[in-house]
């Protein structure tokens, strides 16, 4: 089974502390009001429809893995591609 996932981000909830940009700038970014955004290009631009995905590099994949982990909002999902299971975040089993 692919390995490959997407992560997205419950606006609302988002306290912008910035954990995650700290573990993960080429993924996560704030908007100009302090609320994390997913993008799927270091460069941009951000997703910032509520429920928008963005793909994780495999490099990437871990730091995002953590960052859901510890985010201080519980708001930050990451599903497998393959069958859309969240494998971290509020959802995670
Ligand atoms: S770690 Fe969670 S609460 Fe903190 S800025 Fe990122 S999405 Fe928002």
């Amino acid at each position: 089974m692919s390995d490959e996932v997407r992560v997205w981000i419950e606006h609302n909830l988002c306290t912008g502390d910035g954990l995650c940009v700290q573990y993960a700038p080429d993924v996560f970014e704030f908007d100009a009001g302090g609320v994390a955004h997913v993008k799927n290009d270091p460069a941009g631009p951000l997703l910032t429809d509520e429920g928008a995905s963005a793909n994780v590099p495999e490099h990437l994949r871990l730091d995002v893995i953590d960052a859901a982990d510890e985010c201080p909002g519980n708001c930050i999902h990451v599903a497998r591609l393959s069958d859309g299971v969240e494998i971290a975040g509020p959802n995670a089993g």
